[in-house]
């Protein structure tokens, strides 16, 4: 499973970063206390990691978008039929491409918010 991922380092350096894993191998990848080089090139640079965030799974809200070929996030848009979020982009198409048998639109915006957690994994 695809996931977005946000490390910070104790010295407050922080990357972002989408990888292949579960949850579980991603924390085990990027593991608390552990030493990673975030250097380029020759220039070795090693930092200690203090905290990793993880997106939720992909089609789940606030992950990445359900469409296969997109990878947009956060996806905010709720598709009822299929039980996914969408991206903004892909639910105005869908939409579009459903007009005949959703007239109301059947990729709706979901009313829940982004939590702080999710906006700080984002931003
Ligand atoms: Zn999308």
């Amino acid at each position: 499973m695809r996931k977005f991922c946000k490390v910070t380092a104790e010295c407050g350096y922080t990357w972002s970063t989408e990888i292949n894993g579960t949850d579980e191998e991603i924390r085990n990848y990027f593991k608390i206390g552990s030493l990673i080089n975030v250097g380029r090139g020759e220039n070795d640079r090693m930092v200690k990691i203090a905290k990793v965030q993880i997106s939720p799974d992909k089609g789940e809200f606030g992950g990445f978008c359900n469409r296969s070929a997109c990878s947009e996030f956060p996806a905010v848009h709720y598709n009822a039929i299929m039980d996914k979020h969408y991206c903004a982009k892909c639910a105005r198409s869908l939409n579009e491409q459903n007009r005949d048998l959703y007239p109301n639109g059947l990729v709706e915006k979901n009313p829940k918010q982004l939590t702080p957690e999710l906006i700080d994994l984002y931003s």
